[in-house]
Order: C-alpha cells, then structure tokens, then sequence
C-alpha cells in the first residue's frame, strides 16, 4: 500500500500520534523515546494533536487505546502497537478496517526467554518443594534430576516461543513446542494442530504457555488437557490468563494431579486479593513481569518500520484480525 497523502511525497511527514489509555503513566516518556527514534517524524500525545493534524495522520502508535480517539482521525490506515500482545486491541477495535501491526522486538524475546529458564530451573531444581520443606524445618535432599531427562513443552513456537525454545535447548532440556503450523526447528520435538496436542501433552514434565489468546486458545488448558500431563507435571502461563481454566486448574492443584504452577498473567489484572491463586501453596504468583517491553528497542523497531512505510510505501506485517492473532 503507497501512502495515499500527498505531503509525505513532497517530504513534509504528516504527524504521528501516540494514543494510549487515559491514564497510562508512561504516555510521555513514550513520546520523548519514539521521538528521538525518528528525528524526522513530528510525534504527538494524542491530547496535543490540533484538529488539522487529525484530519492529516494515516498512522498511529499505540499502547491499549480508546477506539473512540482512534474514530477521530479520517485518514487513519494502520497503527503500530507497542506490545507484542494484541489481544485487547482486536477484540476493542471490533470489526475495523484499519490494519494493525504489533511489536516483535528481538529484545522482548530474549528477555521472555530469559523468563522461561529462569522460571523452568526454578521448578526443575525443585524450589518449590525446598520452599515448603524450609517452613517446616525439613532438611532433606530430592533426587537430582538432569536437565536431559527433564521434558519441557513449549505451547505457542512464534517470536516469544522460538526464543525460549533455543534458550531451553542450550540449557540441556528436552524440548517439545506446540504450533497451528508445524514449525522446523533443530533439536524442538515439533506439533501441530489440536489432534497433535494430547499427544505432546503426555509427553511433558513442565509446560509453558506462550500462545496469544484467541477465541481457539480461550480455556485451552481446561480439565481434559490438564489431564493429558502426567501426574507431577508442572505449569508456566507467561501469555494470557483465560488461556487457562481457573476452576479447572484450583482442582488439578488440589487433587496433586499438577505439583506446581507458575502464573504470571491472569483474566484480570491486577489479580482481586480475593482470588485464591494468592493463597494457594502450588501457586507461584507473579504480577505480569515476565518480559515487559523495553521502551527504547521497541521504539527503534517502530521507528525502522515507519521509516520503511514512509520511503517505500509497504507494511510491515499485519496481525489477521480474524484469527485474532
Ligand atoms: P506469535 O509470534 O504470534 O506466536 C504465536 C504462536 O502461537 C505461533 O506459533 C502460533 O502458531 C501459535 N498459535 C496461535 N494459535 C494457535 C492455536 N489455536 N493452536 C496452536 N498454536 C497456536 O506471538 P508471540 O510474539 O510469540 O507472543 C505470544 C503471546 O505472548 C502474546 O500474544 C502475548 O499474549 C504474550 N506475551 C506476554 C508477555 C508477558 O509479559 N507475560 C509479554 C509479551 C507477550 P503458528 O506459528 O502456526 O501461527
């Protein structure tokens, strides 16, 4: 697609707003980092755009925004998210006819692959359980168990799971990963598809969950394929909380059915200090932190993007909002 105003032909960039939730904190610091990543762009806070700038901008950056705000610019074409999970943003925007592109930093994936080693040797070398014996002044040795023997399933092997699957690899586990489309990598035992999934499940010691949430992965990990693991098996959710039954995983935990599981997402954030995931003695809890977006790569990355779409004309890839993902 060519930009279709004729001010970005004759060199003077039409603006880009940043649009955000009403009260993201951040939304400044945001402006000032995208800024100093594309000197030649003029970036606004959406609060700042004049009404002519409105009529002018053809794309926007974006972090969770008010649809209303995007239904104010006519020319609008696409927007880039700066988060690499576009969930909210699809089911938000609804049926829409703008193009939507989301962040795939490399740094992002190392920082998620740094999450699931450290989070995968923190059940591998049984801390959990050390945890536990420590409060009641247990002093016991458990058996070790080497990384080779030790079978880690990965379920999403897209940007954030291929990078954790590497790391994993280079680390001496076992490595299964679970995709739509079965996926080629050296060393990875690779799925495919939802009859593929049962059989990968049984084959697991610990799972890690880095698929997006879509209407297919909503409730994916429900009683029947909790049931699938082994008995000891444990659990890493670093993607979205509704991925995961809530009710059926409290009953996989109480029954000793799962030994442990680590929750770093949940359906609603911050997670109600009524939930009983905060109290539970198999419940690692974490508050969304697994890989946060580093600000200054992610706005290199949207910078080198715009900078394309500006001289060529050409998208970078866009989300299918009908798969959701
Ligand atoms: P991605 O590159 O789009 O990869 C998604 C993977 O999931 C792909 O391998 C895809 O299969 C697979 N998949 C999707 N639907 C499936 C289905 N129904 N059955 C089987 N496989 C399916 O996404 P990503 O960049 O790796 O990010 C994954 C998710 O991580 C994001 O959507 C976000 O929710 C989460 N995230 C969390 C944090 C955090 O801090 N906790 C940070 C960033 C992202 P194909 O390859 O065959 O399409």
């Amino acid at each position: 697609m060519k930009p279709s105003n004729s001010a970005v032909t004759s060199g003077i960039s039409t603006p880009i707003p940043f649009i955000a939730a009403a009260n993201y904190a951040q939304a400044g610091a945001w402006v000032n980092a995208l800024q100093a990543a594309m000197p030649a762009e003029r970036i606004v806070a959406f609060d700042a755009m004049s009404d002519e700038d409105k009529l002018a901008c053809q794309v926007a950056i974006v972090a969770n925004p008010n649809p209303a705000d995007l239904q104010q610019l006519p020319q609008l074409e696409w927007i880039h998210s700066v988060w690499a999970g576009v969930e909210r943003l699809v089911v938000d925007l609804g049926d829409t006819h703008l193009k939507i592109v989301r962040l795939v930093d490399p740094q992002l994936a190392n920082t998620m692959a740094e999450a699931v080693l450290a989070w995968t040797l923190y059940l591998h070398r049984d801390m959990p359980a050390y945890a536990k014996q420590q409060a009641q002044q247990i002093w016991q040795a458990l058996d070790y168990v080497r990384p080779q023997q030790r079978r880690i399933s990965l379920l999403g092997l897209g940007a954030l799971g291929e990078a954790a699957a590497v790391s994993l690899l280079r680390a001496g586990f076992q490595v299964a990963g679970w995709s739509r489309h079965r996926k080629a990598i050296d060393g990875v035992n690779c799925f495919a598809g939802a009859d593929e999934l049962p059989v990968m499940l049984a084959q697991t010691d610990i799972l890690v969950c880095l698929l997006p949430l879509t209407p297919d992965t909503r409730s994916l990990l429900n009683a029947s394929t909790l049931a699938a693991l082994p008995k000891g098996a444990s659990l890493i959710n670093f993607a979205r909380g509704a991925i995961i039954n809530d009710a059926d995983l409290h009953a996989a935990l109480d029954s000793g059915h799962l030994a442990h599981v680590v929750l770093d997402v949940f359906e609603v954030e911050p997670l109600p200090v009524s939930q009983w995931q905060w109290q539970h003695p198999s419940v690692t809890l974490l508050p969304h932190c697994s890989a946060p977006t580093d600000r200054q790569t992610a706005s290199q990355i949207v910078a080198g993007n715009i900078l394309r779409y500006r001289q060529s004309g050409v998208l970078p890839l866009t989300i299918d909002v009908q798969r959701g993902y």
